[in-house]
This record gives structure tokens, sequence and C-alpha cells, in this order.
């Protein structure tokens, strides 16, 4: 019998894995194998976003947490996973200007937010009609290679197996059982996927599709992240990598002209000079967004072994380390689970039976 049975090696299903295993529990994760919504992500983190510059819930403890694991994580595998670069934030209009000198008499703010660019001199190649804002602590996780690293780790393990996971091949009774696996708990991190899971299907996921494209150019960038509406990370001096769409209808995996052109267009407004890059990659995926914007995590309240540990937006690099920890505290150690992520708040939902 093992401890615990994880379905989904994306980045969810891997950090709980790892967390778990580093406690010392026997853990068994099963994937499908097929490209993730974690493989494709740009793993941006970006503490202060949006039009009115909102420092993101929670990342004074979010973040040092997610740096501690990405650094315990790249001495373990010894290579680097965490790039930490400043941003270039492009204002798209007077009052994103506005909102962002408001912030840069905040305090609270002074951590994440430096120099303030006035309209008119762009940078470089670089347009900037309404200036710009240098933002600190910001950065990209390298989700695939850390998703592959912790692959092979399990494998090495004998934690790992291939295998599409069929809902009605798991026997709930006397304990968790699926083929030759009983373990004492089964947690599901199947990404945007879990609207097929027969016991969360119900919790209000709203999977948001996109798409990101990798480019080659001969254009002088700065070495840094810019964020222009949609952003772009410099991979070396002659690639990079542009997004993303959000689409919530035509929930696929296909990449489409509409959304490469979209990132196009948006590239060749900040920059006259991107627009004869050439393109390389197209990937398009999933995230698992919620209705209410926080992560869905708990135990099922009417089958105690099975939990769910999902829903981390389009946040998961910054999120989904702390919140590992956080949950192996409450798997193990019975620590009570925070509120925000708790999926209590939908138990009506969850335990409702069919109307007939
Ligand atoms: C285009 C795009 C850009 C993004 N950019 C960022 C970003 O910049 N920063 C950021 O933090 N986040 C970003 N995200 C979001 C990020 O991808 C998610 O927050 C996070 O990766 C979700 O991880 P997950 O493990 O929950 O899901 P996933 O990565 O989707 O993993 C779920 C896994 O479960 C497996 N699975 C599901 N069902 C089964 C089954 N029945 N049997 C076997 N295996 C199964 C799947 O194959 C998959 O491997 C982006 C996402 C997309 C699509």
């Amino acid at each position: 019998m093992i401890d615990f049975l994880i379905i989904g090696q994306g980045l969810a299903g891997s950090l709980l894995a790892w967390e778990l295993i580093q406690r010392g529990c026997t853990v068994v994760v099963i994937d499908n194998g097929r490209e993730n919504a974690s493989q494709v992500a740009a793993g941006l983190i970006n503490p202060v976003t949006g039009m009115r510059f909102v420092k993101s819930a929670e990342v004074d403890t979010l973040l040092p947490a997610a740096k501690r694991c990405y650094l315990h994580l790249a001495e373990f595998f010894q290579q680097a996973f965490y790039i930490e670069k400043p941003m270039l934030r492009f204002f798209l209009g007077d009052n994103e200007l506005k909102n962002a000198l408001k912030r840069l008499n905040s305090r609270d703010y002074q951590a994440y937010l430096g120099e303030l660019h006035v309209p008119g001199n762009g940078i470089g190649p670089l347009a900037a009609p309404f200036g710009f804002l240098e933002q600190h602590q910001t950065g990209y996780l390298l989700t695939r290679p850390l998703l592959s690293c912790l692959k092979a780790f399990f494998i090495a393990n004998d934690s790992y197996r291939q295998a599409d996971f069929d809902y009605r091949d798991l026997q709930l009774q006397p304990l968790p059982h699926w083929r030759d696996i009983v373990a004492k708990q089964v947690v599901f991190c199947e990404g945007y996927r879990a609207t097929e899971n027969p016991w969360f299907s119900r919790l209000p996921f709203r999977p948001v599709k996109g798409e990101i494209l990798s480019l080659e150019h001969r254009t002088a960038l700065p070495d840094k992240i810019l964020n222009y509406g949609n952003w772009l990370i410099p991979l070396n001096a002659h690639q990079i990598r542009i997004g993303a769409t959000f689409e919530r209808d035509n929930l696929n995996t296909e990449t489409t002209e509409q959304g490469k052109n979209d990132l196009l267009n948006s590239l060749g407004r900040l920059s006259a000079d991107l627009t004869g890059a050439t393109l390389i990659d197209h990937q398009a995926n999933i995230r698992p967004c919620t209705q209410d914007r926080q992560a869905f995590i708990g135990r099922h309240p009417e089958h105690d072994n099975l939990a769910v540990f999902n829903g981390f937006g389009a946040k998961g690099s910054l999120q989904i380390p702390w919140y590992s920890r956080h949950f192996a505290d409450v798997l193990l150690n019975d620590a009570p689970l925070s509120q925000t992520c708790n999926i209590q708040r939908y138990q009506a939902l969850l335990t409702r039976r069919p109307t007939l």
C-alpha cells in the first residue's frame, strides 16, 4: 500500500508529489504523457498586474516560497529553473501612468516597482508613447526542463506510471484501489481535465485557452521581460517567446491563425522592427482557471480519501510551491486548510444529488 496516488504530472501534481516524497511518503504519479498547460506555459511570475497595478493576493508570502522551492530544485538537479529578470511595463494609456504613479508612492509596492519613464521617449526600437515602468522581482520558470527532471526523478523512485487514468477503474472500498495500487489517499491534479472528474467536476472551473509564439529576430532588445498588454520573454539574443491569448470559447489545444495574428499585431505595435521576426513555434493549451479565481484544494466532503489540488489558473508558477507545502501540512499533520482555497466553499455543489 502507498500513501498517495496523484493523478496528473503538471506543475501541481509534480510539486505536490515532490513535497510529499521529501517528507518521507510513498507516492505514485499517473500521467498520460501528453503535452500539458504547465509545459506550454511561459512560467511568468509578475507580482504587480492589471491596469491598476495591483499586487497579487498573498504575493509577499507566495513569492519567497516559490523562489525557495525553485532554488532547492535547482540545487538538487544541478540546473537553474527560475530565471529572475526585471520587467518593463509599457503603459497603454494615461490612466495606467496615473495608476502607476499612485503605487510608486505606496510603501507596500516599493520592493516591486522601479524607475518610471515619462511618455515620449521609447527605448531603442520599442515605442513607449505613454511611458513605461521598471518592475522588480519578476521572472519566469523553465517549466519544461523542470517537469522532465521531476518525471525522471519519479521514474527512478518507482513513483511514476504513464497511463490514461480511467475514473471507472478506481475502486473506493475499502481503500482506493487502481490496478495493482492501493493508496491511502488519491489526489487529483488533472488541470482543466478535472471537468471530466466524476467527484470534482461540479467545482466551478472556467478553463481559458492560451496560445504562445516563439520567434527568431535580429532586433537589439533589452535583456528584460517586456509587458505591453501581452508579454515578451527574451530567451537569448535572437529568440523570444510572446504571449499569451485568452480565449474562453473553443476550448481545445489547437493553434489558430487568429491567435497568431493577434499576438503578432500586438508585437508590431510595440516595435515595427519585430514585424520581420520569423515564427519558429506556436503552441496552445488550457489554463485551469476557476470562477472565483481561487484554487480548488481539499478532500471530498463524502469521500475523505479523494482530494483535489487544482485551479491555479494563470498563476501556477507563483502559487503552486506554497500551496504544495500547505496542502502537505494539511494531509500529513491535520493543519487547517486556508479558507481561500478550501473547496468547502462549494460543499453544496459537491454533495448535490442529481435531480431526476
Ligand atoms: C498559454 C498558457 C500560458 C500560461 N502562462 C503562464 C505564466 O506565464 N505563468 C504561470 O504561472 N502560469 C501560466 N499558465 C498557467 C499554468 O500553465 C497553470 O497555472 C499550471 O501549469 C497548471 O498546472 P496543473 O498541473 O494544474 O495542470 P496541467 O499542467 O494541465 O497538468 C495536468 C496533467 O494531468 C494530466 N491528466 C489529466 N487527466 C488525466 C487522466 N485522466 N489520466 C492521466 N493524466 C491526466 C494531463 O495530461 C497533465 O499532464 C499558462 C497556461 C497556458 C495554457
